[in-house]
């Protein structure tokens, strides 16, 4: 399942899934508005790939959450969820000090930090369940994995070090990705023993709306790298910070 899927990394996902030679069973591919032009891309991908299956999903919206367990459920017949990658995100337009603004910090953490937590806690379930049916103790995919795309600029360590080009401050963002990286620290601790494994992965600079069309990289670049990532995570990647080329990011 992949959140956030009608556009930018989100898409990118759902068409390097259906690509592969043994492609999921199903894909559930969730975005906040079913119908309209953003969703287009999607809807046509679905048309044409019957194991895509296109699920509304708001992170911002507890009940939204709620009832796409109810779809996912429906489609699994009984069978666990084995990938979450929780995508979706928002940048927010407060590059400065000046810029901070009440509503846009609240808007920003509820979308890119409480959001991916509640999804975490609704699908629970279904993960525990596909981490049951394999009899392996170690770690990865083919039990459940939980992916977070975070951010590098979420990085105290690290993310005022790019010389590519000096990234602002943009509090909202940074903070919301810091904080997000903390939860799923603890997630990762705290689900270990239910055999879900969960990591960070940074894209990259991408080329989508949140990344701008200055950054250097496709989306599929991101998108290829950050499969080959997942495909080799080993129990002692769980709580891990990653890039996209597998290298860690410090916290
Ligand atoms: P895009 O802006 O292209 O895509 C963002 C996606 O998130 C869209 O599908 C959007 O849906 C969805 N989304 C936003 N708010 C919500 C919400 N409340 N509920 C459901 N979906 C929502 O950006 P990217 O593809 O670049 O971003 C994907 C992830 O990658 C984000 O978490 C971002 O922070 C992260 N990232 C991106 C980087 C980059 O350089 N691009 C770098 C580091 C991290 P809608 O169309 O409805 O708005």
């Amino acid at each position: 399942m992949v959140t956030g899927s009608n556009r930018g990394i989100g898409l990118g996902l759902v068409k390097e899934f259906v690509k592969m030679n043994h492609p999921p069973n199903h894909i559930f591919a969730t975005c906040r508005n079913l119908t309209g032009s953003e969703a287009k891309a999607l809807q046509d991908l679905a048309t044409k790939h019957p194991n895509v299956h296109v699920v509304q999903l708001d992170v911002t919206d507890h009940s939204s959450v709620k009832a796409a367990v109810s779809v996912v459920e429906s489609h699994l017949k009984g069978q666990g969820l084995n990938l979450l990658i929780n995508n979706a995100g928002r940048n927010s337009q407060t590059p400065f000090l000046e810029d901070v603004d009440q509503q846009d910090m609240l808007l920003t953490y509820n979308t890119n930090t409480v959001g991916p937590l509640l999804i975490v806690k609704e699908f629970l379930p279904l993960l525990k369940k596909a981490a049951k049916e394999t009899a392996s103790k170690d770690l990865g995919g083919n039990k459940a994995v939980v992916i977070n795309i975070s951010s590098f600029i979420g990085s105290i360590g690290q993310g005022f070090t790019t010389t590519i080009t000096p990234v602002p401050p943009l509090y909202a963002y940074r903070a919301s990705k810091a904080a997000l990286n903390m939860i799923m620290a603890c997630l990762a601790v705290e689900l270990k023993k239910d055999g879900i494994l969960c990591a960070l992965i940074h894209p990259g600079w991408v080329k989508t709306d949140v990344g701008s069309e200055e950054a250097p990289l496709m989306v599929q670049n991101s998108v290829e790298g950050m499969l080959k990532v997942i495909a080799n995570l080993k129990s002692s990647s769980s709580g891990a910070f990653l890039d996209w080329e597998g290298n860690e990011v410090a916290w």
